[in-house]
């Protein structure tokens, strides 16, 4: 039971071990070797049970330490170069999409604890903020995005993001965004022509509860998933 039983890279271990993470709680243990494995994932897992780091460490580990498939490699020239000229669109490797502010701020915190000098820059974009601000951020060049959905599609709008490179989609607190009336903000951004359609892209849910609404999300966005309840 311990994070060297997972192998994630150097880089990702390195910081694992900064972040004095010393074991990996239940949810880590069995999601981690699911995402690697690269099988789409449901997972009823509450907050405090260490979710956020049971997606992004083996999604960081994959952006980094695979032999990237052409089309991953070719996002990430492109996510470089946009990152090397700035103020051009972005194409994120992976996206979160999480309810609130303050969870999406949880997440990037620790996003960039675990892409600490890997290369892969993280941003976060969330609504009742400036947008001009988080559009600067953005231009700097964006790999990994964390958005709630609303602030998302303002973005996509006005050609900000682009989700053609989009290879890893998380859905955070899925049910606690149907809660609070996402859904439709959650289907233009997953079903739109230009995001990799499931099975090419790999797509990850998290959610407390499991009712009807949500399995319905899963049906439509996961392919041939595994179940994990912890
Ligand atoms: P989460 O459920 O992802 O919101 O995580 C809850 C809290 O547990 C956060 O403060 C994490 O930093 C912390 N945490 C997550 N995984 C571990 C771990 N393996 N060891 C120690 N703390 C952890």
């Amino acid at each position: 039971d311990m994070f060297q039983d997972i192998d994630m890279g150097e880089i990702i271990m390195g910081n694992i071990a900064l972040s004095r993470y010393t074991r990996p709680t239940p949810v880590q243990k069995h999601a981690i070797p699911i995402i690697k494995s690269k099988r789409d994932l449901m997972a009823c897992a509450q907050t405090g049970s260490g979710k956020t780091a049971a997606f992004l460490l083996p999604v960081l580990s994959q952006i980094y330490t695979e032999g990237p498939g052409e089309a991953l490699q070719a996002a990430k020239n492109n996510a470089q170069d946009n990152g090397r000229y700035g103020r051009r669109k972005q194409y994120p490797l992976a996206l979160v999409l999480a309810p609130t502010r303050e969870l999406a701020l949880q997440i990037y915190d620790e996003a960039r604890k675990f892409a600490y000098r890997s290369r892969v820059r993280p941003c976060v974009v969330y609504g009742g903020a400036d947008i001009g601000q988080q559009i600067r951020e953005l231009e700097r060049g964006c790999h990994l995005l964390v958005a709630t959905p609303g602030r998302l599609v303002d973005m996509m709008e006005r050609g900000k993001i682009g989700m053609d490179h989009c290879c890893y989609l998380i859905l955070d607190e899925a049910d606690r965004m149907l809660d609070m009336g996402f859904e439709p903000q959650i289907r233009r951004i997953v079903e739109q022509d230009t995001m990799p359609p499931k099975g090419v892209r790999q797509t990850m849910m998290f959610s407390a509860t499991f009712p009807k609404e949500i399995q319905i999300l899963a049906r439509d966005f996961l392919e041939d998933y595994i179940f994990l309840a912890v």
